[in-house]
């Protein structure tokens, strides 16, 4: 089971260490309000991130909390990237949240899978 999310913000998390630059990624994206970037242990050929510049846990965080602009920046830049993996929109792509430890949530800092090019199988394991 992940770990239970943490009542606040930490800013310790690995995708804060990314968007304050300390440690690297592998950038597909970014506007004003998100950064796109391939996750480090891919589950598709296409395996990308994408995360909101803001400080929010998680899905429900973000959809409580961001302004409309954040939300709006962010789901077009989810269409950048679902775009942008080759042969994605005519053949499909999946995109996935996960939130709190019966979803598997390891990094608490809110951020959408978009999976592309292969089969991704059926929506959840039974
Ligand atoms: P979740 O279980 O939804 O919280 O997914 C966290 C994802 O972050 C996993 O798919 C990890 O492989 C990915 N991940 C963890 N650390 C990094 C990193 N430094 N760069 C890119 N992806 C990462």
């Amino acid at each position: 089971m992940a770990p239970p999310l943490p009542k606040a913000y930490e800013d310790d998390n690995i995708f804060a260490k990314i968007l304050r630059g300390e440690i690297p990624c592998d950038k597909v994206y970014e506007n004003d309000h998100a950064l796109a970037f391939k996750d480090i242990n891919p589950q598709a050929p296409t395996h990308v991130l994408v995360i909101p510049k803001g400080k929010y846990i998680s899905f429900e965080d973000f959809s409580r909390n961001a302004s409309d602009a954040e939300i709006a920046g962010f789901v077009r830049a989810a269409g950048e990237v679902a775009r942008g993996a080759e042969g994605a929109v005519e053949r499909g792509f999946r995109i996935l949240a996960n939130h709190g430890p019966e979803a598997h949530q390891e990094v608490h800092h809110f951020h959408l899978h978009i999976f592309a090019g292969r089969d991704t199988g059926p929506m959840i394991s039974r």
